[in-house]
Protein backbone atom coordinates (compact mmCIF):
# COMPACT_ATOMS: atom_id res chain seq x y z
CA UNK A 1 0.00 0.00 0.00
CA UNK A 2 1.35 3.28 -1.27
CA UNK A 3 0.12 6.33 1.38
CA UNK A 4 1.19 9.56 -0.25
CA UNK A 5 1.58 12.42 2.66
CA UNK A 6 0.30 16.10 2.06
CA UNK A 7 3.17 18.26 1.30
CA UNK A 8 3.63 20.44 4.25
CA UNK A 9 1.80 17.42 7.22
CA UNK A 10 2.47 18.32 11.06
CA UNK A 11 4.42 15.48 12.58
CA UNK A 12 2.08 14.31 15.58
CA UNK A 13 -0.52 13.80 12.17
CA UNK A 14 2.27 11.60 10.67
CA UNK A 15 2.74 9.76 14.09
CA UNK A 16 -1.40 9.27 14.23
CA UNK A 17 -1.24 7.67 10.64
CA UNK A 18 1.85 5.26 11.70
CA UNK A 19 -0.05 4.30 14.56
CA UNK A 20 -2.98 3.73 12.46
CA UNK A 21 -1.46 1.31 10.03
CA UNK A 22 0.39 -0.41 12.15
CA UNK A 23 -2.41 -1.36 13.94
CA UNK A 24 -3.76 -2.56 10.63
CA UNK A 25 -1.50 -4.91 10.59
CA UNK A 26 1.21 -3.47 8.25
CA UNK A 27 4.77 -2.45 8.56
CA UNK A 28 5.46 0.93 7.11
CA UNK A 29 8.44 2.61 5.92
CA UNK A 30 8.90 6.47 5.49
CA UNK A 31 9.97 7.84 1.94
CA UNK A 32 11.26 11.69 1.04
CA UNK A 33 11.49 12.27 -2.78
CA UNK A 34 12.34 15.28 -4.37
CA UNK A 35 8.21 15.13 -5.08
CA UNK A 36 6.86 14.14 -2.32
CA UNK A 37 6.34 12.61 1.03
CA UNK A 38 5.08 8.44 1.48
CA UNK A 39 4.68 5.69 3.35
CA UNK A 40 5.02 2.21 1.93
CA UNK A 41 3.21 -0.03 3.89
CA UNK A 42 3.73 -3.39 3.77
CA UNK A 43 1.62 -6.24 5.38
CA UNK A 44 -1.12 -9.22 4.23
CA UNK A 45 -4.05 -8.21 5.30
CA UNK A 46 -6.91 -7.05 2.68
CA UNK A 47 -8.74 -3.58 4.23
CA UNK A 48 -10.74 -1.29 2.75
CA UNK A 49 -8.89 1.70 2.15
CA UNK A 50 -11.69 4.25 3.02
CA UNK A 51 -11.13 3.39 7.04
CA UNK A 52 -8.25 5.50 6.47
CA UNK A 53 -8.63 7.32 3.50
CA UNK A 54 -10.01 10.20 5.31
CA UNK A 55 -7.25 10.97 7.71
CA UNK A 56 -6.12 14.43 7.92
CA UNK A 57 -2.60 14.76 6.05
CA UNK A 58 -3.36 11.90 3.58
CA UNK A 59 -3.46 13.41 0.22
CA UNK A 60 -4.18 9.83 -1.75
CA UNK A 61 -3.97 5.63 -0.79
CA UNK A 62 -3.06 2.74 -3.26
CA UNK A 63 -3.16 -0.45 -2.75
CA UNK A 64 -0.42 -2.04 -4.80
CA UNK A 65 -0.02 -6.00 -4.42
CA UNK A 66 3.37 -6.16 -6.69
CA UNK A 67 6.62 -6.84 -4.76
CA UNK A 68 8.08 -3.31 -5.82
CA UNK A 69 5.38 -0.58 -5.39
CA UNK A 70 6.76 3.47 -5.63
CA UNK A 71 7.55 2.35 -9.48
CA UNK A 72 4.55 0.44 -10.52
CA UNK A 73 1.76 1.83 -12.34
CA UNK A 74 -0.56 0.18 -10.42
CA UNK A 75 -0.07 3.26 -7.95
CA UNK A 76 0.96 5.89 -10.90
CA UNK A 77 -0.71 5.64 -13.96
CA UNK A 78 0.39 8.80 -15.75
CA UNK A 79 3.88 8.33 -17.60
CA UNK A 80 7.08 9.86 -15.46
CA UNK A 81 8.84 12.41 -17.53
CA UNK A 82 12.29 13.21 -16.89
CA UNK A 83 13.44 16.27 -17.65
CA UNK A 84 16.83 17.33 -18.01
CA UNK A 85 16.36 21.41 -18.46
CA UNK A 86 16.72 23.48 -21.71
CA UNK A 87 14.04 21.26 -22.96
CA UNK A 88 15.35 18.06 -22.97
CA UNK A 89 13.06 15.47 -21.96
CA UNK A 90 13.02 11.55 -21.55
CA UNK A 91 9.65 9.66 -21.46
CA UNK A 92 5.87 10.91 -22.24
CA UNK A 93 5.62 10.91 -26.03
CA UNK A 94 8.71 12.10 -27.85
CA UNK A 95 11.62 9.45 -28.30
CA UNK A 96 15.00 10.45 -27.11
CA UNK A 97 17.93 9.51 -28.68
CA UNK A 98 21.25 9.02 -26.75
CA UNK A 99 24.40 7.98 -28.69
CA UNK A 100 28.06 8.69 -28.56
CA UNK A 101 31.03 6.09 -27.95
CA UNK A 102 31.58 3.40 -25.35
CA UNK A 103 34.18 5.59 -23.72
CA UNK A 104 35.58 8.86 -23.68
CA UNK A 105 38.86 8.62 -25.33
CA UNK A 106 40.34 12.00 -26.39
CA UNK A 107 39.20 15.72 -26.48
CA UNK A 108 39.30 15.27 -30.00
CA UNK A 109 36.61 12.98 -29.86
CA UNK A 110 34.38 14.62 -27.66
CA UNK A 111 34.24 17.54 -30.24
CA UNK A 112 33.80 15.21 -33.03
CA UNK A 113 30.66 13.11 -31.62
CA UNK A 114 29.08 16.57 -30.12
CA UNK A 115 29.02 17.77 -33.93
CA UNK A 116 27.58 14.98 -35.07
CA UNK A 117 25.28 14.62 -32.63
CA UNK A 118 24.36 18.67 -32.67
CA UNK A 119 23.96 18.61 -36.62
CA UNK A 120 21.37 16.02 -36.39
CA UNK A 121 19.74 17.16 -33.52
CA UNK A 122 20.17 14.62 -30.95
CA UNK A 123 20.57 16.49 -26.98
CA UNK A 124 22.14 13.66 -25.25
CA UNK A 125 25.53 12.10 -25.19
CA UNK A 126 26.02 9.10 -24.03
CA UNK A 127 29.90 7.63 -22.99
CA UNK A 128 32.09 6.05 -20.55
CA UNK A 129 34.56 7.75 -18.27
CA UNK A 130 34.70 4.72 -15.55
CA UNK A 131 34.52 1.12 -18.07
CA UNK A 132 33.96 -1.91 -16.17
CA UNK A 133 35.31 -4.01 -18.79
CA UNK A 134 35.94 -8.14 -18.49
CA UNK A 135 39.57 -8.05 -18.43
CA UNK A 136 41.59 -5.59 -16.31
CA UNK A 137 44.28 -5.20 -18.87
CA UNK A 138 41.36 -3.37 -21.26
CA UNK A 139 41.00 0.43 -21.10
CA UNK A 140 39.45 1.44 -18.24
CA UNK A 141 38.31 5.30 -18.90
CA UNK A 142 39.84 8.46 -18.61
CA UNK A 143 38.12 9.04 -15.41
CA UNK A 144 37.01 12.40 -13.38
CA UNK A 145 39.39 14.25 -15.77
CA UNK A 146 38.08 13.46 -18.98
CA UNK A 147 34.52 14.08 -17.54
CA UNK A 148 35.26 17.39 -16.79
CA UNK A 149 36.93 18.01 -20.58
CA UNK A 150 33.95 16.60 -21.90
CA UNK A 151 31.34 18.50 -19.55
CA UNK A 152 33.21 21.76 -20.88
CA UNK A 153 32.64 20.67 -23.65
CA UNK A 154 28.94 19.63 -23.87
CA UNK A 155 27.62 22.48 -22.13
CA UNK A 156 29.14 24.95 -24.55
CA UNK A 157 27.04 23.04 -27.35
CA UNK A 158 23.77 22.41 -25.38
CA UNK A 159 24.43 18.56 -25.12
CA UNK A 160 23.44 16.65 -21.90
CA UNK A 161 25.45 13.61 -20.35
CA UNK A 162 24.97 10.00 -19.34
CA UNK A 163 27.73 8.39 -18.17
CA UNK A 164 28.31 5.34 -15.50
CA UNK A 165 28.92 5.53 -12.12
CA UNK A 166 30.66 2.15 -11.13
CA UNK A 167 30.90 2.67 -6.98
CA UNK A 168 29.77 4.77 -4.38
CA UNK A 169 33.11 6.60 -4.03
CA UNK A 170 32.05 8.19 -7.85
CA UNK A 171 29.37 9.67 -7.01
CA UNK A 172 29.89 12.89 -5.10
CA UNK A 173 32.55 13.67 -8.27
CA UNK A 174 30.98 12.67 -10.75
CA UNK A 175 27.62 14.80 -9.41
CA UNK A 176 28.27 18.22 -11.23
CA UNK A 177 29.29 16.99 -14.30
CA UNK A 178 26.62 14.66 -15.30
CA UNK A 179 22.87 15.03 -16.52
CA UNK A 180 22.14 11.29 -15.86
CA UNK A 181 23.46 8.88 -14.01
CA UNK A 182 24.20 5.50 -15.43
CA UNK A 183 23.95 2.60 -13.78
CA UNK A 184 25.66 -0.35 -15.65
CA UNK A 185 24.27 -4.13 -16.08
CA UNK A 186 27.18 -5.56 -13.90
CA UNK A 187 25.75 -3.25 -10.98
CA UNK A 188 22.18 -3.88 -11.57
CA UNK A 189 22.14 -5.44 -7.81
CA UNK A 190 24.60 -3.45 -6.14
CA UNK A 191 22.29 -2.48 -3.70
CA UNK A 192 24.96 -0.02 -1.28
CA UNK A 193 24.97 1.68 -5.30
CA UNK A 194 21.68 2.06 -5.62
CA UNK A 195 20.95 3.49 -1.76
CA UNK A 196 23.38 6.56 -2.31
CA UNK A 197 21.89 6.99 -5.83
CA UNK A 198 18.71 7.19 -3.96
CA UNK A 199 20.22 10.54 -2.25
CA UNK A 200 21.00 12.50 -4.65
CA UNK A 201 18.82 14.67 -7.22
CA UNK A 202 20.15 13.64 -10.36
CA UNK A 203 18.40 11.25 -12.95
CA UNK A 204 19.32 7.65 -12.80
CA UNK A 205 19.04 5.48 -15.51
CA UNK A 206 19.00 1.31 -14.29
CA UNK A 207 20.19 -1.05 -17.05
CA UNK A 208 18.68 -4.61 -16.65
CA UNK A 209 20.89 -7.06 -14.94
CA UNK A 210 23.22 -9.77 -17.22
CA UNK A 211 20.80 -12.28 -15.81
CA UNK A 212 18.65 -10.59 -14.61
CA UNK A 213 14.66 -10.94 -14.58
CA UNK A 214 12.37 -8.07 -15.67
CA UNK A 215 11.06 -8.10 -11.95
CA UNK A 216 14.33 -7.59 -10.69
CA UNK A 217 14.98 -4.55 -12.68
CA UNK A 218 11.94 -2.69 -10.76
CA UNK A 219 13.10 -4.07 -7.80
CA UNK A 220 16.15 -1.96 -8.04
CA UNK A 221 14.76 0.84 -9.49
CA UNK A 222 12.48 0.40 -6.27
CA UNK A 223 15.40 0.59 -4.08
CA UNK A 224 16.57 3.80 -5.42
CA UNK A 225 13.19 5.69 -5.18
CA UNK A 226 12.53 4.30 -1.59
CA UNK A 227 15.95 5.66 -0.89
CA UNK A 228 14.18 9.23 -2.01
CA UNK A 229 14.79 9.59 -5.71
CA UNK A 230 12.02 8.96 -8.29
CA UNK A 231 13.94 10.44 -11.29
CA UNK A 232 14.21 6.95 -12.84
CA UNK A 233 14.72 5.63 -15.85
CA UNK A 234 14.80 1.61 -16.89
CA UNK A 235 16.94 0.11 -19.60
CA UNK A 236 16.95 -3.10 -21.51
CA UNK A 237 20.03 -3.63 -22.81
CA UNK A 238 20.36 -7.50 -23.30
CA UNK A 239 20.47 -10.96 -21.10
CA UNK A 240 22.59 -13.74 -21.25
CA UNK A 241 20.86 -16.95 -23.11
CA UNK A 242 22.32 -19.85 -24.34
CA UNK A 243 22.49 -18.44 -27.35
CA UNK A 244 26.16 -17.36 -29.10
CA UNK A 245 25.21 -15.60 -31.99
CA UNK A 246 24.63 -12.37 -30.55
CA UNK A 247 26.88 -11.11 -27.80
CA UNK A 248 23.63 -10.45 -25.96
CA UNK A 249 19.57 -11.48 -26.29
CA UNK A 250 18.29 -8.01 -26.82
CA UNK A 251 14.67 -8.96 -25.12
CA UNK A 252 12.50 -6.55 -27.05
CA UNK A 253 10.00 -8.13 -24.87
CA UNK A 254 11.11 -6.80 -21.62
CA UNK A 255 10.15 -3.08 -23.45
CA UNK A 256 6.00 -2.98 -23.76
CA UNK A 257 6.06 -5.31 -20.32
CA UNK A 258 7.74 -2.49 -18.44
CA UNK A 259 6.10 0.00 -20.03
CA UNK A 260 3.16 -2.45 -18.41
CA UNK A 261 3.97 -2.54 -14.78
CA UNK A 262 5.97 0.71 -14.84
CA UNK A 263 5.20 4.57 -14.84
CA UNK A 264 9.06 4.90 -15.48
CA UNK A 265 10.43 5.42 -18.69
CA UNK A 266 11.84 2.50 -20.99
CA UNK A 267 14.80 2.87 -22.83
CA UNK A 268 16.40 0.26 -25.24
CA UNK A 269 20.52 -0.27 -25.77
CA UNK A 270 20.46 -2.02 -29.09
CA UNK A 271 24.35 -1.69 -29.19
CA UNK A 272 24.97 -4.28 -25.94
CA UNK A 273 21.94 -5.18 -26.88
CA UNK A 274 22.71 -7.65 -29.90
CA UNK A 275 26.73 -6.49 -29.65
CA UNK A 276 27.28 -6.39 -33.83
CA UNK A 277 27.66 -3.14 -35.75
CA UNK A 278 25.26 -4.02 -38.51
CA UNK A 279 22.37 -5.52 -36.82
CA UNK A 280 22.32 -2.35 -34.25
CA UNK A 281 19.99 -0.03 -36.52
CA UNK A 282 17.39 -2.91 -37.04
CA UNK A 283 17.39 -3.88 -33.54
CA UNK A 284 16.99 -0.01 -32.32
CA UNK A 285 13.97 0.41 -34.87
CA UNK A 286 12.20 -2.83 -33.28
CA UNK A 287 12.55 -1.37 -29.55
CA UNK A 288 11.07 1.91 -30.96
CA UNK A 289 8.26 0.02 -32.47
CA UNK A 290 7.64 -1.85 -29.57
CA UNK A 291 7.19 1.40 -27.41
CA UNK A 292 11.04 2.38 -26.16
CA UNK A 293 11.16 6.19 -24.79
CA UNK A 294 14.35 6.22 -25.64
CA UNK A 295 17.60 4.95 -28.02
CA UNK A 296 20.76 4.57 -26.69
CA UNK A 297 23.63 3.40 -28.73
CA UNK A 298 27.41 3.67 -29.24
CA UNK A 299 28.93 5.73 -32.31
CA UNK A 300 32.18 6.55 -33.20
CA UNK A 301 34.17 8.61 -35.72
CA UNK A 302 35.87 5.40 -36.63
CA UNK A 303 34.26 2.39 -35.29
CA UNK A 304 37.85 0.32 -36.08
CA UNK A 305 39.66 2.65 -33.95
CA UNK A 306 37.73 2.66 -30.97
CA UNK A 307 39.39 1.75 -27.84
CA UNK A 308 36.12 -0.68 -26.62
CA UNK A 309 33.14 -2.21 -28.07
CA UNK A 310 34.08 -0.69 -31.29
CA UNK A 311 32.81 -3.90 -33.00
CA UNK A 312 28.99 -2.90 -32.31
CA UNK A 313 29.95 0.81 -32.84
CA UNK A 314 28.40 2.88 -35.61
CA UNK A 315 30.19 5.41 -37.26
CA UNK A 316 28.75 8.52 -37.66
CA UNK A 317 27.05 8.15 -41.65
CA UNK A 318 25.16 5.08 -39.80
CA UNK A 319 24.17 7.04 -37.08
CA UNK A 320 22.85 9.79 -39.25
CA UNK A 321 20.61 7.31 -41.34
CA UNK A 322 19.48 5.25 -37.98
CA UNK A 323 18.62 9.08 -36.30
CA UNK A 324 16.27 9.67 -39.30
CA UNK A 325 15.01 6.37 -39.28
CA UNK A 326 14.24 6.28 -35.64
CA UNK A 327 12.51 9.33 -35.57
CA UNK A 328 10.15 8.28 -39.09
CA UNK A 329 9.12 5.38 -37.05
CA UNK A 330 8.33 6.89 -33.48
CA UNK A 331 6.25 9.20 -35.78
CA UNK A 332 4.33 6.32 -37.26
CA UNK A 333 3.60 4.59 -33.96
CA UNK A 334 2.41 7.79 -32.83
CA UNK A 335 -0.54 8.15 -35.89
C1 LIG B 1 27.99 0.69 -21.51
O1 LIG B 1 26.90 1.27 -21.66
O2 LIG B 1 29.04 1.08 -22.04
C2 LIG B 1 28.02 -0.56 -20.74
C3 LIG B 1 29.14 -0.99 -20.17
O3 LIG B 1 26.83 -1.17 -20.73
P1 LIG B 1 26.31 -2.44 -19.89
O4 LIG B 1 26.40 -2.08 -18.45
O5 LIG B 1 24.92 -2.59 -20.40
O6 LIG B 1 27.17 -3.61 -20.26
MN1 LIG C 1 30.07 -0.37 -24.48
Amino acid sequence: MIIELKSKINPEVKKSIVAKVAALGYKSMEVNTQRSQYLVAIGKKEFDIRTIGHMAGIADIHQVSDEYKLVSKKWKVAPTVIDLGDGVTIGGNGLSIMAGPCSIENEKQIEQTIQHLVSNNVRIMRGGVFKPRSSPYAFRGLGIDGLKLWYELARKNGIKIISEVMQVSQIEPMLPYVDVFQVGARNTQNFNLLDELGKVDKPVMIKRGISGTIDELLSSAEYVFSAGNEKLILCERGIRTYEKASRNTMDINAIPILKAKSHLPVVADPSHGIGIREFVPPVALAAAVAGADGIIYETHQKPEEAFSDGQQTLDFDESSRLIEKLRAAHKLMAN
